[in-house]
């Protein structure tokens, strides 16, 4: 055995289950590796996907760490994105004496020669580097995404009050000019308490072993030369990035158990490639107006669709009168629209089988917030997307799945009616992804760049590469400073 390497996820869904993917990565192309998964018991892991990860691959070992007790524990189940994170930073810093103790241990049994963390893990940082423990950070999202996160300390600095209420567009080096109200709230309002922690995530990480990455070389060139330039960091020198990906699930079971969703067996009677498919990720949510725009805007298009419906967030007014103490999201839905559109469109509540829904050959279009692990399933599956982005760094990666890459179309928000999308501009921008000439161009694109991404992971292709690169410097077991000049 060549020792072991720890993972360290936040509990987001789409950073637990990449950080899984990467796990299983290493253990299939470096066996001689053992793998550890720390996962956080506050808030809860989803049991069910850590059982079912651990019957298909035994090989991988997870350690649940203690629950905390936080003070605001709501925000973890709050629907902001910016609690939930906020909250993520501080439990993971309350939790450093125990970790402290448990890579202790865990080294006891067999050396421990990396341990990769998850962004949201950062104050993990210290306690690994007390141990001389050579750290990296696995960067969930994609190399656009890392560019402007490794770019924070250079914007603090640049714009001193922030650029929240800017009206010009910001240079961030590797993308094309970006309006400030397509940068992530966390970063560009720095009243929010969470802002702190991205600074000194970002400092902190240009100063790590090394950046694992989901994404591939040929997948984000300009924003990869940026890094690769030393552009983002204030000192020229970017540590190694690894660009392993495309990670993602392989579907197959996880999300529903032995049972295949009904809505497959739905899919599977619709024709080739004529279903719309419209998920927004683990915590999309709308008001009900916006829903009812929604559901006028697909009736109308007369497109098949397969929608993931949750209920409006617990501010919405229609929730707030709801009389029902855990009422359906079909019941946000305009009157008899069910009714009407039974048999071209399905409404599955809540939760979906994205990875599965994406492979089927029914499915011609996809309506995604740009979450990245979104972006990337949508990818290998060649499926063209529609942006509409809600929270994070979504509108960033619309900024560059739509101008940089032209891999998708993007709805327009009114900007008078606080990003409303109104049911006019989802019908037409449905009937030109699914109907067009443009749509079929993105469409060759997307195609083109799937055969990009398994090119990527193939036998000496630039991810597998990178993966053996990663993998070099961690049995050389290098320091920080030697891999800066080795790379
Ligand atoms: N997902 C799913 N079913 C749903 C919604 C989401 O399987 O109904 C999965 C999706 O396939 C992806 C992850 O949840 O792997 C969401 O990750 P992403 O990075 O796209 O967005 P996030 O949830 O982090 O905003």
């Amino acid at each position: 055995m060549d020792g072991s390497i720890v993972l360290y996820p936040s509990p987001g869904r789409g950073h637990l289950a990449s950080m899984v993917e990467l796990a299983k990565h290493i253990l299939c192309h470096h066996p001689s590796f053992s793998v550890t998964v720390l996962l956080l018991s506050t808030p809860p892991p989803d049991t069910h996907f850590i059982a079912t990860i651990s019957a298909s691959h035994p090989s991988i070992t997870f350690h649940h760490l203690p629950a905390v007790s936080v003070p605001n524990s709501d925000h973890l189940s709050s629907s902001s994105p910016a609690n939930f994170i906020y909250s993520t930073f501080e439990i993971v810093s309350l939790l450093n004496p125990t970790l402290h103790q448990t890579l202790g241990s865990l080294s006891r049994s067999s050396a421990i020669k990396a341990f990769v963390i998850d962004f949201f893990c950062n104050a993990a940082f210290g306690v690994s580097a007390s141990l001389n423990i050579p750290t990296y950070y696995y960067y969930t999202s994609g190399a656009s995404g890392l560019a402007l996160f490794l770019y924070i300390p250079a914007l603090h600095k640049n714009y001193p009050e922030g650029f929240k209420d800017l009206n010009v567009p910001i240079q961030v080096p590797g993308f094309p000019p970006v309006s400030p109200r397509d940068m992530p709230m966390v970063i560009s309002d720095r009243s929010l308490r969470v802002y702190s922690h991205f600074l000194d995530t970002a400092i902190q990480m240009a100063n790590s072993a090394g950046i694992i990455v989901n994404t591939f070389d040929s997948f984000q060139a300009s924003a990869l030369k940026a890094l690769r330039d030393g552009l983002c960091v204030p000192d020229g020198a970017t540590p190694p990035t690894y660009c392993v990906g495309p990670l993602v699930a392989s579907g197959g079971g996880i999300e529903g158990g032995s049972e295949r969703h009904e809505c497959l067996g739905w899919l599977d009677s619709q024709p080739s490639r004529s279903v719309l498919f419209l998920s927004f990720g683990s915590m999309g949510v709308f008001s009900t107006r916006q829903l009812k725009e929604m559901a006028s805007g697909l009736e109308r298009s007369g497109v098949r669709f397969l929608w993931v419906v949750r209920v409006p967030p617990p501010h919405d007014e229609a929730r707030r009168t709801s009389v029902e103490l855990e009422p359906s999201a079909k019941s946000f839905l305009p009157e008899g629209f069910v009714d009407r559109t039974r048999g071209r469109g399905m409404i599955v509540e809540s939760w979906a089988p994205q990875v599965e829904v994406l492979s089927h050959g029914s499915v011609g279009g996809f309506v995604t917030h740009c979450g990245w692990n979104s972006i990337l399933e949508a990818v290998c599956h060649g499926v063209p997307m529609l942006a509409w982005p809600l929270y994070a760094e979504q509108r960033l990666n619309r900024v560059y799945l739509v101008e940089e890459m032209k891999l998708a179309l993007s709805v327009t928000e009114s900007e008078e009616e606080d990003g409303l999308v109104s049911a006019d501009e989802l019908e037409e921008r449905v009937n030109e992804l699914m109907r067009s000439e443009k749509g079929r161009a993105i469409r060759d694109r997307v195609l083109a760049m799937r055969e990009a991404a398994t090119a990527a992971l193939s036998k000496g292709g630039s991810s597998l590469s990178a993966l053996a690169k990663l993998i070099g410097s961690i049995k050389a077991g290098l320091s920080e400073v030697d891999v800066h000049d080795l790379v």
